[in-house]
């Protein structure tokens, strides 16, 4: 086959992974990176907790279990070899009740399923023998269960492209797509780009650009702000790793954590608060645009009249410094809300089915030559180099089913 050009659009950690990967598989095509903001890792990836996860939340043999695990295992490899930060501080999912308990005993199952690496059960004494302040019944530890900084592994993947010949270019919003017989036309402001293939990975903006290409127009994104407090100095000794809550089995967020960044800061959150901005990094950040996309989706109004108490909840607590310490002063009592200052936010960018469910798993569509990464929520920062493995497989495929 002859060489092809490949276009990317969006350079998060899935984009970058997805183009490095490409890119090795075929030395020969040409693969450009096109990103709307004036450089890399802007949006998700630059914004989370830095968490390399074990795999234990997900539905044994779903995208997320097998890609995370995969992932995870890439990762710490690619992070040695590159001298990129990368420690296994190990996690604690806590249980403080005998109803938090039955839902761990229900994840513990999940997580042996999930075959997570040294995974073991704690009781309250095994508690504080890894974490001295934390309290609780019962929690499953994950030694293994690492962070990093996602921002400087996806900067590492983008050297990786530019130096197998690729281009990353920067300031470059693709605001148009046409099939073709021979390909696929991507613009970008006044100027046309021809690409044999193309590989959507939007992050935020999955589905305007994957409609962009004819896509479908569900799953819609669904905004929902992730806002962390940062633990002050003198009471950030109390933490040594990270510190989990057994989430909610409704939801796919994992519930407000203790984290230990690589810089050595311990932050709470993130929290999910819908967001009235697709990038709405502040409270008061408001896109007109974003919500009446948000509102006129049929699977918005049917997940609202389900989730509308917990909803209201989060809002209270994204308000109240109080309120926010509260849930997480049940696993450490020693930090509360006098002992933290707010930190940052980020956005994720959950998919939402026209039925009102949240999208669980990783979902990636094909349109022929066009791959669309449509869902890529967390943990697809610690598969990403998994995903990448996944989606170059998919693409190469069904794209030559397209030829
Ligand atoms: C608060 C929070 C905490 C998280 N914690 C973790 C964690 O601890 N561990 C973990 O594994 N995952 C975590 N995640 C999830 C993880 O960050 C994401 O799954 C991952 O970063 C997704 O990468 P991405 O490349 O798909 O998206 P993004 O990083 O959002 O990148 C998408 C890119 O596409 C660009 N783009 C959009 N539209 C266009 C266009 N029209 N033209 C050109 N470019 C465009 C955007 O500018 C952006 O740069 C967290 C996420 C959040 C928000």
């Amino acid at each position: 086959m002859a060489d092809r050009v490949v276009v990317v659009v969006g350079a998060g950690i899935v984009g970058l992974a997805v183009a490095r990967e490409i890119g090795r598989r075929r030395p020969g095509d040409r693969v450009v990176v096109l990103e709307k903001e004036d450089r890399v890792a802007v949006h998700q990836t630059g914004h989370n907790s830095g968490v390399v996860h074990a795999g234990i939340y997900y539905r044994p043999g779903s995208l997320k279990a097998v890609l995370c695990a995969r992932g995870r295992e890439m990762l710490r490899e690619y992070c040695a070899e590159r001298s990129l930060p990368y420690k296994e501080c190990g996690k604690l999912v806590i249980a403080v009740d005998d109803e938090e308990t039955a839902r761990l005993d229900a994840l513990e199952a999940r997580a042996v399923e999930n075959v997570v690496p040294g995974l073991r059960r704690v009781d309250s004494a095994g508690i504080r023998d890894i974490e001295p302040f934390a309290e609780g019944v019962a929690a499953l530890y994950s030694p293994h269960t690492a962070i990093t900084d996602f921002r400087r592994v996806a900067e590492a993947f983008a050297a990786d492209v530019v130096a197998a010949g690729g281009e990353i270019r920067t300031s470059c919003a693709v605001n148009r797509m046409t099939r073709t017989a021979s390909g696929i036309e991507i613009g970008v402001g006044e100027q046309v780009l021809h690409a044999d293939r193309a590989v959507l990975c939007a992050g935020l903006q999955a589905d305007t650009v994957a409609r962009l290409a004819g896509g479908d127009p569900g799953p819609r994104i669904v905004p929902f702000r992730g806002e962390y407090m940062n633990v002050v100095p003198a009471k950030s000794d109390l933490v040594r790793g990270l510190v989990y809550p057994v989430p909610d089995p409704r939801y796919p967020f994992l519930g407000v954590h203790f984290t230990r960044r690589v810089s050595g800061t311990v932050e709470v959150g993130p929290n999910a608060v819908l967001a009235f901005a697709r990038e709405g990094y502040r409270r008061t950040r408001f896109v007109p645009r974003d919500m009446a996309m948000t509102l006129a989706w049929p699977g918005f109004r049917r997940m609202a009249r389900q989730h509308w108490r917990t909803g209201f909840d989060e809002m209270y607590g994204s308000v109240s410094a109080g309120a926010y310490m509260r849930k997480a002063q049940r696993y450490i009592p020693a930090i509360g809300a006098a002992d933290v200052v707010r930190g940052a936010a980020g956005v994720r960018a959950q998919a939402l089915d026209a039925d009102g469910t949240l999208v669980d798993d990783f979902r990636i569509d094909r349109l022929g030559r066009i791959t669309a990464v449509r869902n890529a929520p967390s943990p697809a920062a610690t598969s990403s180099l998994a995903i990448a493995e996944y989606v170059a497989d998919v693409f190469e495929d069904k794209a030559d089913a397209a030829d």
